[in-house]
Protein backbone atom coordinates (compact mmCIF):
# COMPACT_ATOMS: atom_id res chain seq x y z
CA UNK A 1 0.00 0.00 0.00
CA UNK A 2 1.32 3.25 -0.81
CA UNK A 3 2.17 6.05 1.90
CA UNK A 4 1.43 9.77 0.97
CA UNK A 5 2.55 12.48 3.47
CA UNK A 6 0.51 15.24 3.30
CA UNK A 7 2.73 18.83 4.45
CA UNK A 8 0.66 21.31 5.85
CA UNK A 9 2.09 24.94 6.79
CA UNK A 10 0.34 26.59 9.61
CA UNK A 11 0.55 30.30 10.74
CA UNK A 12 -2.32 31.56 13.43
CA UNK A 13 -4.47 28.92 11.41
CA UNK A 14 -6.88 28.13 14.67
CA UNK A 15 -10.12 28.42 12.56
CA UNK A 16 -9.28 26.61 9.69
CA UNK A 17 -7.61 23.68 10.98
CA UNK A 18 -10.68 21.83 12.29
CA UNK A 19 -12.62 22.69 8.79
CA UNK A 20 -9.05 21.41 6.83
CA UNK A 21 -9.43 18.48 8.53
CA UNK A 22 -12.90 17.55 8.14
CA UNK A 23 -12.67 18.60 3.89
CA UNK A 24 -9.63 16.18 3.92
CA UNK A 25 -11.27 13.29 5.72
CA UNK A 26 -14.50 13.82 3.26
CA UNK A 27 -11.93 14.14 -0.08
CA UNK A 28 -9.88 11.16 0.61
CA UNK A 29 -12.55 8.81 1.90
CA UNK A 30 -12.43 7.36 -1.55
CA UNK A 31 -8.83 6.12 -1.39
CA UNK A 32 -8.90 4.59 1.94
CA UNK A 33 -8.13 0.88 0.38
CA UNK A 34 -5.78 2.16 -1.76
CA UNK A 35 -3.32 4.14 0.48
CA UNK A 36 -2.21 4.74 3.67
CA UNK A 37 -2.25 8.57 4.75
CA UNK A 38 0.42 10.66 7.24
CA UNK A 39 -0.77 14.23 8.27
CA UNK A 40 2.42 16.49 8.67
CA UNK A 41 1.18 20.00 10.61
CA UNK A 42 4.45 22.40 10.29
CA UNK A 43 3.58 25.36 12.92
CA UNK A 44 5.39 28.61 11.88
CA UNK A 45 5.18 30.03 15.16
CA UNK A 46 1.54 30.34 15.48
CA UNK A 47 0.49 32.83 18.10
CA UNK A 48 -2.82 32.06 18.27
CA UNK A 49 -4.32 28.51 19.44
CA UNK A 50 -3.31 26.68 15.83
CA UNK A 51 -0.91 24.18 18.42
CA UNK A 52 -3.89 23.66 20.67
CA UNK A 53 -5.88 22.42 17.40
CA UNK A 54 -3.16 19.91 16.25
CA UNK A 55 -3.36 18.56 19.51
CA UNK A 56 -6.32 17.84 19.40
CA UNK A 57 -6.53 16.11 16.29
CA UNK A 58 -3.36 13.94 17.35
CA UNK A 59 -5.62 13.00 20.34
CA UNK A 60 -8.21 11.83 17.69
CA UNK A 61 -6.17 10.34 14.48
CA UNK A 62 -2.89 8.17 15.13
CA UNK A 63 -1.99 9.61 11.61
CA UNK A 64 -1.29 13.26 12.74
CA UNK A 65 2.13 14.45 13.28
CA UNK A 66 3.47 18.06 13.66
CA UNK A 67 6.74 20.39 13.73
CA UNK A 68 6.29 23.52 15.72
CA UNK A 69 8.73 25.86 15.19
CA UNK A 70 10.43 28.52 17.68
CA UNK A 71 9.17 31.28 16.06
CA UNK A 72 8.03 32.67 12.34
CA UNK A 73 10.41 31.33 10.10
CA UNK A 74 7.99 31.89 6.94
CA UNK A 75 6.29 29.29 4.92
CA UNK A 76 9.21 28.40 2.28
CA UNK A 77 10.83 26.92 6.04
CA UNK A 78 7.66 25.37 7.14
CA UNK A 79 7.88 23.52 3.47
CA UNK A 80 11.21 22.76 4.31
CA UNK A 81 10.54 20.99 7.62
CA UNK A 82 7.57 19.55 6.06
CA UNK A 83 9.71 17.69 3.45
CA UNK A 84 12.38 16.62 5.59
CA UNK A 85 10.06 14.89 8.00
CA UNK A 86 8.20 13.04 5.44
CA UNK A 87 8.49 9.59 5.18
CA UNK A 88 6.03 8.52 2.29
CA UNK A 89 6.28 7.23 -0.67
CA UNK A 90 4.45 10.36 -2.19
CA UNK A 91 4.37 13.86 -0.82
CA UNK A 92 1.98 16.41 -0.97
CA UNK A 93 1.97 20.41 0.29
CA UNK A 94 -1.57 22.14 1.01
CA UNK A 95 -2.22 25.13 2.54
CA UNK A 96 -4.37 24.85 5.78
CA UNK A 97 -7.06 27.64 4.53
CA UNK A 98 -8.61 25.28 1.91
CA UNK A 99 -7.23 27.24 -0.61
CA UNK A 100 -5.81 24.11 -2.19
CA UNK A 101 -9.04 21.53 -2.61
CA UNK A 102 -8.07 18.15 -0.94
CA UNK A 103 -10.83 16.80 -3.51
CA UNK A 104 -8.11 16.95 -6.25
CA UNK A 105 -5.93 14.42 -4.42
CA UNK A 106 -7.81 11.51 -5.70
CA UNK A 107 -7.06 12.49 -9.37
CA UNK A 108 -3.59 14.21 -8.54
CA UNK A 109 -2.51 10.50 -7.09
CA UNK A 110 -4.18 8.54 -10.63
CA UNK A 111 -0.85 10.36 -12.44
CA UNK A 112 1.72 9.89 -9.93
CA UNK A 113 0.67 6.37 -8.69
CA UNK A 114 1.96 4.34 -12.24
CA UNK A 115 4.72 6.48 -12.37
CA UNK A 116 3.65 8.25 -15.65
CA UNK A 117 4.40 11.79 -13.84
CA UNK A 118 6.48 12.21 -11.11
CA UNK A 119 4.65 15.47 -9.69
CA UNK A 120 1.44 16.82 -9.73
CA UNK A 121 0.72 20.37 -10.11
CA UNK A 122 -1.79 23.05 -9.83
CA UNK A 123 -2.54 25.82 -11.20
CA UNK A 124 -5.69 28.75 -10.74
CA UNK A 125 -7.05 29.64 -13.69
CA UNK A 126 -8.79 32.65 -12.45
CA UNK A 127 -7.89 35.08 -9.60
CA UNK A 128 -11.44 35.54 -8.16
CA UNK A 129 -11.71 37.39 -5.04
CA UNK A 130 -8.46 39.11 -5.12
CA UNK A 131 -7.38 42.58 -5.35
CA UNK A 132 -7.11 43.86 -9.26
CA UNK A 133 -3.69 45.33 -8.46
CA UNK A 134 -2.70 42.30 -6.87
CA UNK A 135 -3.41 40.45 -9.95
CA UNK A 136 -1.48 42.77 -12.18
CA UNK A 137 1.80 42.76 -10.31
CA UNK A 138 1.61 39.27 -10.41
CA UNK A 139 1.12 38.70 -13.79
CA UNK A 140 3.83 41.37 -14.44
CA UNK A 141 5.62 39.12 -12.26
CA UNK A 142 5.68 36.21 -14.25
CA UNK A 143 6.16 37.76 -17.39
CA UNK A 144 9.13 39.10 -16.06
CA UNK A 145 10.73 36.28 -14.38
CA UNK A 146 10.27 34.01 -17.75
CA UNK A 147 11.82 36.72 -19.51
CA UNK A 148 15.12 36.60 -17.79
CA UNK A 149 14.97 33.26 -15.85
CA UNK A 150 15.73 29.68 -17.50
CA UNK A 151 13.41 28.04 -15.03
CA UNK A 152 9.88 27.24 -15.93
CA UNK A 153 7.37 29.21 -13.66
CA UNK A 154 3.71 28.92 -14.54
CA UNK A 155 1.89 31.57 -13.78
CA UNK A 156 -1.33 30.90 -10.87
CA UNK A 157 0.50 27.64 -10.14
CA UNK A 158 -0.33 27.24 -6.52
CA UNK A 159 2.13 25.11 -3.95
CA UNK A 160 0.16 22.32 -4.15
CA UNK A 161 1.36 19.70 -5.62
CA UNK A 162 1.79 15.76 -5.16
CA UNK A 163 5.36 15.17 -5.59
CA UNK A 164 7.16 11.20 -5.81
CA UNK A 165 10.07 10.30 -3.33
CA UNK A 166 12.42 11.31 -6.53
CA UNK A 167 11.01 14.78 -6.81
CA UNK A 168 11.14 15.47 -3.20
CA UNK A 169 14.67 14.30 -2.59
CA UNK A 170 15.77 16.32 -5.26
CA UNK A 171 14.28 19.32 -3.59
CA UNK A 172 15.94 18.60 -0.87
CA UNK A 173 19.48 18.21 -2.20
CA UNK A 174 18.63 22.07 -2.55
CA UNK A 175 19.76 22.95 0.84
CA UNK A 176 19.93 26.81 0.31
CA UNK A 177 18.80 29.17 2.98
CA UNK A 178 16.68 31.53 0.37
CA UNK A 179 14.13 29.13 -0.78
CA UNK A 180 11.92 30.37 -3.51
CA UNK A 181 9.43 26.57 -3.64
CA UNK A 182 7.73 27.81 -7.35
CA UNK A 183 11.27 28.26 -8.66
CA UNK A 184 12.95 25.10 -6.87
CA UNK A 185 9.94 23.26 -7.97
CA UNK A 186 10.42 24.10 -11.84
CA UNK A 187 14.10 23.95 -11.17
CA UNK A 188 14.70 20.11 -10.62
CA UNK A 189 12.46 19.57 -13.77
CA UNK A 190 11.04 15.65 -14.04
CA UNK A 191 7.71 14.82 -15.97
CA UNK A 192 4.96 17.68 -14.35
CA UNK A 193 1.01 17.17 -14.91
CA UNK A 194 -0.75 20.25 -14.43
CA UNK A 195 -4.39 20.44 -13.29
CA UNK A 196 -6.12 23.39 -13.27
CA UNK A 197 -8.94 24.86 -10.85
CA UNK A 198 -11.47 27.62 -9.91
CA UNK A 199 -9.85 29.95 -7.31
CA UNK A 200 -11.23 28.96 -4.01
CA UNK A 201 -11.67 32.02 -1.33
CA UNK A 202 -10.04 31.37 2.02
CA UNK A 203 -12.53 29.13 4.23
CA UNK A 204 -11.80 31.12 7.48
CA UNK A 205 -8.93 33.61 9.11
CA UNK A 206 -7.12 35.52 6.83
CA UNK A 207 -4.19 35.71 4.85
CA UNK A 208 -0.88 36.56 5.87
CA UNK A 209 0.22 38.13 2.77
CA UNK A 210 0.36 42.13 2.62
CA UNK A 211 1.31 43.94 -0.69
CA UNK A 212 4.66 44.54 0.39
CA UNK A 213 5.16 41.07 1.65
CA UNK A 214 4.30 40.10 -1.58
CA UNK A 215 6.49 42.67 -3.45
CA UNK A 216 9.74 41.42 -1.34
CA UNK A 217 8.61 37.94 -1.94
CA UNK A 218 9.02 38.63 -5.62
CA UNK A 219 12.32 40.33 -5.49
CA UNK A 220 13.82 37.15 -3.81
CA UNK A 221 12.51 34.96 -6.45
CA UNK A 222 13.82 37.01 -9.13
CA UNK A 223 17.36 37.50 -6.95
CA UNK A 224 17.63 33.12 -6.35
CA UNK A 225 16.21 32.71 -9.78
CA UNK A 226 18.40 34.93 -12.72
CA UNK A 227 21.44 36.87 -12.78
CA UNK A 228 19.77 39.21 -15.24
CA UNK A 229 20.26 42.40 -13.20
CA UNK A 230 23.52 41.98 -13.19
CA UNK A 231 23.83 42.56 -16.79
CA UNK A 232 22.05 45.53 -16.37
CA UNK A 233 24.88 47.87 -15.22
CA UNK A 234 26.75 46.86 -18.52
CA UNK A 235 23.69 47.38 -20.38
CA UNK A 236 23.54 50.92 -19.25
CA UNK A 237 27.78 51.23 -19.54
CA UNK A 238 27.41 50.41 -23.27
CA UNK A 239 24.33 52.44 -23.78
CA UNK A 240 26.15 55.43 -21.78
CA UNK A 241 29.41 54.88 -23.58
CA UNK A 242 27.96 55.07 -26.96
CA UNK A 243 26.15 57.88 -25.96
CA UNK A 244 29.29 60.45 -24.32
CA UNK A 245 31.30 59.54 -27.88
CA UNK A 246 28.54 60.83 -29.76
CA UNK A 247 28.02 63.52 -27.53
CA UNK A 248 31.73 64.24 -27.51
CA UNK A 249 32.28 64.38 -31.62
CA UNK A 250 29.39 66.96 -31.54
CA UNK A 251 31.00 69.22 -28.81
CA UNK A 252 34.22 69.00 -30.75
CA UNK A 253 33.08 69.88 -33.88
CA UNK A 254 30.64 72.91 -31.95
CA UNK A 255 33.85 74.65 -30.63
CA UNK A 256 35.61 74.45 -33.61
CA UNK A 257 33.13 76.25 -35.57
CA UNK A 258 31.30 78.48 -33.13
CA UNK A 259 34.57 78.89 -30.62
CA UNK A 260 33.38 78.78 -26.74
CA UNK A 261 30.26 80.37 -25.53
CA UNK A 262 29.81 79.33 -22.01
CA UNK A 263 26.20 77.82 -22.13
CA UNK A 264 24.49 74.16 -20.99
CA UNK A 265 24.50 74.28 -17.38
CA UNK A 266 21.40 73.24 -17.15
CA UNK A 267 22.37 69.51 -19.88
CA UNK A 268 25.44 69.02 -17.37
CA UNK A 269 23.28 68.98 -14.34
CA UNK A 270 21.14 66.74 -15.63
CA UNK A 271 23.71 64.46 -17.55
CA UNK A 272 25.57 64.22 -13.95
CA UNK A 273 22.49 63.59 -11.94
CA UNK A 274 21.47 60.77 -14.24
CA UNK A 275 24.86 59.34 -14.57
CA UNK A 276 24.79 59.51 -10.96
CA UNK A 277 21.75 57.59 -10.11
CA UNK A 278 22.16 54.74 -12.94
CA UNK A 279 25.26 53.80 -11.18
CA UNK A 280 23.29 54.19 -7.58
CA UNK A 281 20.69 52.01 -9.14
CA UNK A 282 23.73 49.67 -10.23
CA UNK A 283 25.34 49.28 -6.96
CA UNK A 284 21.67 48.77 -5.15
CA UNK A 285 21.27 45.74 -7.88
CA UNK A 286 24.58 44.59 -6.91
CA UNK A 287 24.10 45.15 -3.08
CA UNK A 288 20.92 42.63 -3.56
CA UNK A 289 22.63 40.06 -5.13
CA UNK A 290 25.74 40.27 -2.49
CA UNK A 291 23.42 40.30 0.77
CA UNK A 292 21.76 36.97 -0.21
CA UNK A 293 25.33 36.05 -0.62
CA UNK A 294 26.28 37.26 2.86
CA UNK A 295 23.19 34.99 4.23
CA UNK A 296 24.11 32.00 2.27
CA UNK A 297 27.51 32.14 4.03
CA UNK A 298 26.61 32.55 7.34
CA UNK A 299 25.03 28.69 7.22
CA UNK A 300 22.30 29.59 8.95
CA UNK A 301 19.97 26.65 10.01
CA UNK A 302 16.55 27.21 7.76
CA UNK A 303 14.12 26.69 10.90
CA UNK A 304 14.51 25.69 14.28
CA UNK A 305 12.58 23.34 15.93
CA UNK A 306 10.67 24.03 19.43
CA UNK A 307 8.01 20.95 19.64
CA UNK A 308 7.55 18.15 17.52
CA UNK A 309 6.39 14.14 17.80
CA UNK A 310 8.25 12.89 14.68
CA UNK A 311 10.81 10.45 15.63
CA UNK A 312 8.96 9.82 18.91
N1 LIG B 1 1.93 30.31 6.17
C1 LIG B 1 3.03 29.90 6.92
N2 LIG B 1 3.93 30.86 7.36
C2 LIG B 1 3.79 32.18 7.07
C3 LIG B 1 2.69 32.57 6.27
C4 LIG B 1 1.79 31.61 5.84
O1 LIG B 1 3.19 28.72 7.23
O2 LIG B 1 4.61 32.97 7.50
C5 LIG B 1 0.95 29.29 5.69
C6 LIG B 1 -0.49 29.60 6.03
O3 LIG B 1 -0.85 29.13 7.31
C7 LIG B 1 -1.25 28.87 4.94
C8 LIG B 1 -0.29 28.98 3.75
O4 LIG B 1 1.00 29.26 4.30
O5 LIG B 1 -1.47 27.49 5.23
C9 LIG B 1 -0.70 30.06 2.77
O6 LIG B 1 -0.87 31.28 3.44
P1 LIG B 1 -2.03 32.29 3.07
O7 LIG B 1 -3.31 31.56 2.89
O8 LIG B 1 -2.01 33.37 4.08
O9 LIG B 1 -1.53 32.85 1.67
P2 LIG B 1 -2.41 33.12 0.37
O10 LIG B 1 -3.22 31.87 0.13
O11 LIG B 1 -3.25 34.29 0.67
O12 LIG B 1 -1.40 33.35 -0.71
MG1 LIG C 1 -4.47 31.08 1.37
Amino acid sequence: MDKISIIVPCYNEQESLPLFYEEFNRATASMKDEVEFELIFVDDGSKDATMEEVYKLKNLDSRVFYVSFSRNFGKEAAIYAGLKSATGDYVALMDADLQDPPALLPEMYSYVKNGEYDSVATRRVTRKGEPPIRSFFARMFYKIMNNISQTDMVDGARDYRLMSRKFVDALLDMSEYNRFSKGLFGWVGFKTKWLEFENVERIAGETKWSFWGLFRYSLEGIVAFSTFPLTISSFFGIIGFILSVLFMTYIVIKRLILGDPVAGWASTVTIVLMIGSIQLLCIGILGMYLSKTYLETKKRPIYIVSKTNIDD
